[in-house]
């Protein structure tokens, strides 16, 4: 599977903002963003304005980024949410919300997708019950996550939980971190998406 080797830092500099792919560090000065607001590269000060087409591009390339999914994938994300009920750039945001790697990040599991798709790989966690170690696994409302018993001990899930706060949890997911549980209360809210997305040109873009 093709996979991004390079500094995942150098996206959110291509992007113009902070994704926030790795954890602590955006929230510090050691942030590359903080450093350099340009994009990166020899040319990266030089270039001028995106024809409408550029921004398209660019609001689909920022959103595959911060959910860690590839073109093909996210492509049949999006004709999924283009046949479901309702608005299909909302849809779209929602099916990347309820992947299994981003809840458990939201649930405070994980410092960042990355880690958690890392994690839920590696077979840590269990939905209703059963271990599930596919990081796009659909949750549906009523899910329970939790982190299986022999990975409790696992540092770099500690560290999460208690760092989790600075980020905030959204209303969607209720975790108690006492049973290392969350659960699926709602479908997510667009409005707690707080990363700026203009999902309407990823809709032109892909329907061109
Ligand atoms: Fe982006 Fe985080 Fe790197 Fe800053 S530290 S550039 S927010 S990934």
């Amino acid at each position: 599977m093709a996979r991004y080797c390079d500094s995942v830092c150098r996206q959110c500099r291509r992007e113009g903002m902070k994704l926030f792919l790795k954890g602590d560090r955006c929230y510090s000065e050691r942030c590359a963003f903080e450093r350099r607001q340009y994009p990166p590269g020899q040319h990266g000060q030089g270039r001028g304005k995106f024809s409408d087409y550029g921004l398209q591009l660019r609001e689909k390339q920022k959103v595959k980024r911060m959910y860690g999914v590839l073109e093909r994938q996210f492509r049949r994300y999006f004709r999924n949410a283009d046949k479901g009920k309702g608005i299909t750039g909302e849809n779209l945001l929602f099916m990347l919300e309820r992947r299994l790697d981003n809840a458990t990040f939201r649930m405070g599991f994980a410092n960042t997708r990355a880690e958690a798709r890392q994690l839920v790989r590696h077979g840590h966690f269990a939905v209703n019950g059963h271990k599930v170690d596919l990081p796009s696994y659909q949750l549906k409302v009523g899910d329970v996550v939790e982190v299986r018993e022999k990975s409790r001990k696992i540092v770099r899930i500690q560290e999460a939980i208690k760092t989790v706060a600075r980020r905030g949890i959204p209303s969607w997911v209720e975790v108690d971190e006492k049973s290392w549980k969350g659960v699926v209360r709602a479908l997510p809210l667009r409005e707690e998406l707080t990363i700026p997305i203009q999902e309407q040109l990823i809709v032109e873009l892909y329907s061109k």
